[in-house]
């Protein structure tokens, strides 16, 4: 078998993030304001601060893991104790935006705002200042490296180039880069909306799960890092919700698999990587596109 793609912690052959982005009436309201009186597209969305993240809470609980929370601003302020709530339990909290928006249709200047808000919003109700960050619909720029690095965030999960943790390249300094992919996101399989459309599936929870346990045994064999990302207002349904205790049930079976936040893996990959195999995003049609930091100065 050949090494492992990664160097993992006290023996453990993979990683696996549980991660949660609780867009609630964010994202919709993103598409366009004109939904905040549209009563049950709204209730479609608070299902997920109000009942989803309670019975996920309770879930992870019983499987014995910690999360990370990717909530935007917006929610947090509508939902104050369901933040507290999720601190309580011991699960990090992280930024998602303010109203979601997507980072492609902002200025840099505006970029910089929403993620300088982070703390203002997330600290008086978490306690600390956040230092994870994941883009609304994972769309980072090319200027969020230098961004989350300036405005103090550790750790980004958006990106889909790799399946273990990497460095990202800024004049401003490095963060780190948890890479995701749409095979293991609820959305795919759960997402259903008439209006605005933003989904038309209704899958059976176990077919999410097939789709996570085919994936992390072949990760586990790699060396490799599985972040699932779910959104309360879908996963948190009853059946949907414990997929999370078979999966983890399903991981401790196999063993060697380390489940923690995403803060703690990114603080793991830190101390693991080197500065110079740090990646400079650039544009597709740069002669640099590609190129290490190093190589292309
Ligand atoms: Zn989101």
């Amino acid at each position: 078998m050949s090494a492992p793609r990664f160097q993992w912690p006290d023996g453990s052959h993979c990683a696996c993030v549980v991660s949660f982005d609780v867009d609630a009436e964010s994202a919709v309201l993103q598409v366009d304001r004109k939904y905040a009186t549209h009563a049950t597209t709204m209730s479609h969305q608070a299902y997920g601060p109000r009942v989803g993240v309670p019975r996920l809470l309770e879930q992870l609980r019983a499987a014995g893991i910690r999360a990370t929370f990717f909530v935007p601003g917006f929610t947090a302020e509508c939902y104050p104790d369901t933040v507290r709530r999720i601190v309580a339990d011991g699960h990090e909290v992280g930024w998602h935006g303010y109203m979601h928006e997507l980072p492609l249709d902002l200025t840099v200047a505006e970029q910089r705002s929403v993620l300088e808000r982070a703390a203002e919003v997330l600290e008086p109700l978490t306690g600390e200042r956040p230092v994870g960050y994941r883009a609304p619909w994972w769309q980072l720029t090319l200027e969020s490296p230098g961004l989350l690095a300036s405005a103090g965030f550790h750790y980004d999960s958006s990106l889909m180039d790799d399946d273990v943790p990497y460095l990202l390249a800024s004049d401003a300094g490095t963060v780190v880069e948890l890479p995701v992919h749409w095979s293991f996101d609820d959305w795919e399989q759960y997402g259903f909306f008439i209006d605005p459309p933003l989904g038309d599936s209704l899958e059976p929870p176990g077919k999410l799960l097939e789709i996570w346990q085919g994936e992390l045994e072949a990760f586990r064999e790699e060396g490799c890092l599985q972040v699932l990302t779910m959104h309360p207002f879908l996963s948190g349904r009853p059946a949907r919700s414990r997929t999370i205790g078979k999966f983890v049930t399903f991981a401790r079976e196999l063993g060697g698999v380390w489940f923690a936040t995403a803060r703690e893996i990114a603080e793991h990959a830190r101390g693991v990587l080197d500065d110079s195999g740090a990646r400079r995003l650039r544009s597709a049609l740069d002669p640099a596109y590609g190129m290490r930091d190093g190589d292309a100065t």
